[in-house]
């Protein structure tokens, strides 16, 4: 029986990193038909919030890694205190004060890592281990493998940096006469110069990606490829078809380098697959958030999205681009309107506010026959005038088709920014 678990300490958010042990816990279980537990180690009264266990708890949900299993270390003191007197009566651990410490016998270890493979060690190297703190709180080590034992994990995935604390796990578990466990140790995530993931290379929190707009399809399916690969080059991987091929002996040892672009594509692509509709939901509320003096027609509202939906990398993206419209003013930054907005072309805007303002119908193809019909007139091209007016009623350069755009402000709202801007 596959039993695994993803043990955090809520002493912070849920790091990316600790996101990608939980997954391959979660797949390993869910791939093998086992059960995938949640085992909060919350020893350290002094750096253990209840803030961190609640944004913990919500990221792991919010990423659909949901536990089958859960507990918390701090219920569970009185078992790790009998454990320790079991080894003192034993003669195994000895007291120093009132701290429970683990005689080390002089001896080589041999682990078996499925990702490493054999690590041997030679305990010369391993101080006797404290296994009980004066105050009567375990140490991590102890709750950890009386907790891995009692709760029969079969194979412990955790994150290379644990490795050296396997040795003197390995030396409690023999000590309390417990079997131990397969292990797997993850390599680190890489920031893309190759030094440890830090917040310069992006954020490290996964709330954080959660605020920009990240969907956690996207974030689950970036974590996936960092260290493991399901063949053929293949990146945008659907769960199911993942967990038939998963296997943790395919991890690869070596440092997976995060891509904060490649992270952004996948996003783009998963919310280019959505339903629009959904898709608007999801955004309302932030909108909502970010503009609370907008009126949301949600008939308008889901028309933006759509419009919007083949460009945006992120959901924030769609908030960024859409100021114009729901803030209800247009704020053009200087560099835009030196580049474009720098020649008066009062007389051009003016003819197309007229003609615009005449137009029943105020519709993309409405516009844009105006649109055609004005640069006619003029005897100029339609270029000259496409990337003055979309700055004018946008206060961007890029965007949806300026009819489209046109269409969604509406008539009256086109026509006056386009009177205003050269006055
Ligand atoms: N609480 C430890 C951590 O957050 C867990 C280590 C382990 O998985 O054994 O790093």
């Amino acid at each position: 029986m596959v039993r695994v678990r993803f043990a955090p300490s809520p002493t912070g958010f849920l790091h990316i990193g600790s996101a990608r042990t939980a997954l391959f816990n979660w797949m390993y279980a869910r791939a093998q038909g086992g059960q995938y537990i949640l085992r909060i180690e919350d020893t350290d009264k002094v750096r253990s919030k209840q803030e961190y266990l609640d944004e913990i708890l919500d990221s792991l949900k919010w990423l659909g890694l949901t536990w089958d299993e859960f507990y918390k270390q701090s219920d569970r003191f009185d078992i790790y205190r009998q454990y320790s007197e079991k080894l003192l009566a034993e003669g195994k651990a000895f007291k120093d004060g009132e701290a429970v410490v683990l005689k080390v016998p002089q001896k080589t270890i041999k682990i078996y890592d499925l990702i490493r493979g054999e690590i041997t060690i030679d305990t010369k190297e391993l101080k006797d281990q404290v296994l009980m703190k004066s105050d009567g709180s375990p140490t991590y080590s102890f709750a950890c493998v009386v907790d891995d034992a009692l709760m029969e994990i079969s194979c412990v995935i955790r994150g290379e940096d644990h490795i050296s604390n396997t040795p003197k796990q390995i030396l409690i578990y023999e000590a309390l006469g417990f079997k131990a466990p397969k292990f797997a140790h993850l390599p680190l995530i890489l920031d893309p110069e190759g030094g440890r993931m830090s917040k310069r290379a992006g954020a490290t929190a996964v709330t954080e990606y959660r605020t920009q707009g990240f969907l956690p399809q996207a974030i689950v399916n970036y974590l996936m490829l960092l260290g493991w690969s399901p063949g053929n080059n293949q990146e945008k991987v659907a769960m199911a078809s993942a967990l038939k091929t998963f296997s943790i002996k395919k991890i690869n040892k070596a440092g997976a380098a995060f891509s904060f672009e490649k992270l952004q594509w996948l996003n783009s692509q998963y919310i280019k697959e959505m339903e629009t509709s959904q898709l608007a939901d999801l955004l309302k509320p932030m909108a909502a958030a970010r503009y609370p003096q907008a009126n949301f027609q949600p008939v308008e509202f889901e028309h933006m999205v759509q419009l919007y939906k083949g460009r945006m990398n992120t959901l924030a993206d769609f908030l960024e681009w859409t100021d114009y419209i729901f803030s209800g003013q247009v704020c053009v930054d200087p560099e835009l309107r030196a580049k474009h907005l720098s020649q008066d072309m009062r007389k051009e805007f003016d003819l197309l506010a007229e003609r615009l303002a005449a137009l029943g119908d105020f519709n993309a193809k409405t516009t844009e026959e105006a649109f055609r019909a004005v640069v006619a007139q003029l005897g100029i091209e339609a270029g000259t005038l496409v990337h003055p007016v979309r700055v004018a009623l946008t206060g961007k350069a890029v965007g949806p088709g300026l009819f489209d755009t046109m269409a969604v402000l509406g008539k009256e709202t086109a026509v006056h920014r386009l009177k205003e801007t050269f006055k």
